[in-house]
């Protein structure tokens, strides 16, 4: 059987190039794989900082690591997503980008696909398939993990978080979960604070603090289900003593037990480890990237026998429980609310500059000009 398919997909030809649209055949899905119209693909964090260069690319990239898509052609032998769910043309799929080898160290013997030495979540642009969710049309391989999606629930409910929810569903489970009733300081009120925060409103946490200095991202934490908001770009709050003294005063001597870091700023990392009460834990998330040290003190940490945790990315595991996850609180939490900007394909440039501004909560693109916006 054949068919001619072309798709468009945004293509990053080199650092802060502009990008560029391309058209390519897209081919029939071989055995066990599938061909998907992409709905959403939502802008990360981190795409700026790899169309401006952060990471060096030795070729022609599609990027887009958050998607959702609408099956339109199932390759031999695929009757059910990766869960065992059945899945048939017309469903729609939420997917795993990293695409973790199955056939490394990590992959196969710590099973920690986190860690996996081949994954990726950008697709050559020259390549036969693009797994990347800037394009019109997706081919997901063997070991992009895609899992259906409740039609009830709107598509902006699963891509509100983007890879925020996956990545802190594995940071609370490389942490060994957030303890009922337990006090929880969340640095950042971006996509991934507002997951730890909605996280712990789940588990039960008794007081959510959330420090963070734009007044917008407070008002989600709020929504998101923080208690104690402590704005640093207000005067009484300018300084971290000053910050401690409030949070100390408001949450009780019992302090904090959990400080979860979300921010991507290293210096967050010397307030939020004096925060800590005995045997506090510091779960570390937002600095993916940058080269900046911090003092720590050994002496601190023995005395006072605090755990710090280091995450990540997510395992497919994880992309399969944000989809149960967001089915199930979709209406107690504003996620739909979340996505703020929408773009069509051709303006990638722009919401890729939108989001390096910091001017977005939620910045997605909608690659199908005829429908999905809704
Ligand atoms: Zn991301
Ligand atoms: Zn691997």
């Amino acid at each position: 059987m054949s068919r001619e398919l072309k798709a468009k997909s945004a293509v990053l030809t080199g650092a802060r190039k502009p990008i560029e649209i391309w058209t390519r055949d897209v081919p029939l899905p071989g055995p066990g794989c599938i061909n998907i119209k992409v709905l959403r693909a939502g802008v990360c964090g981190t795409d700026p900082h790899l169309w401006n260069g952060d990471f060096e690319f030795k070729q022609a990239v599609v990027l887009g690591h958050e998607g959702l898509g609408r099956v339109i052609e199932l390759g031999e032998g695929v009757t059910t997503d990766h869960a065992g769910q059945p899945i048939a043309v017309g469903d729609v799929v939420y997917w795993n980008p990293m695409r973790p080898c199955n056939a490394c160290f990590d992959c196969t013997v710590t099973e920690d696909f986190t860690a996996c030495i081949h994954g990726r979540f950008w697709s050559p642009a020259k390549g036969e398939h693009v797994w990347a969710s800037y394009t019109e049309v997706a081919t997901l391989l063997l070991n992009n993990s895609f899992y259906k999606v409740d039609p009830e629930v709107p598509l902006d409910a699963y891509i509100a978080l983007g890879c925020a929810l996956p990545t802190m569903l594995q940071a609370v489970e490389n942490l060994g979960g957030i303890t009922w009733g337990s006090n929880v300081v969340v640095q950042g009120a971006g996509p991934v604070g507002l997951a730890a925060i909605m996280l712990a409103s789940l588990a039960g946490a008794e007081n959510i603090v959330c420090i963070e200095g734009n007044e917008s991202r407070l008002k989600r934490a709020l929504d998101f289900g923080a208690t104690i908001l402590v704005d640093f770009q207000k005067e009484e709050f300018k300084t971290k003593d000053s910050r401690a003294a409030y949070i100390a005063t408001t949450v009780g001597a019992r302090g904090i037990n959990l400080v979860i870091e979300c921010s991507g700023n290293a210096s967050a990392f010397e307030e939020g480890i004096n925060l800590l009460c005995r045997s506090g834990q510091y779960l570390l998330v937002g600095t993916w990237a940058g080269a900046s040290n911090v003092t720590l003190s050994p002496f601190q940490i023995v005395q006072n026998a605090l755990k710090i945790v280091g995450s990540v990315y997510a395992s497919p595991a994880q992309y399969y429980r944000a989809t149960k996850l967001v089915g199930q609180v979709w209406k107690r939490f504003p996620l739909v609310e979340c996505v703020t900007h929408k773009y069509k394909l051709r303006d990638a440039q722009k919401a890729l500059e939108d989001v390096g501004a910091g001017k977005e909560v939620k910045a997605v693109i909608c690659p199908q000009d005829a429908e999905g916006w809704n």
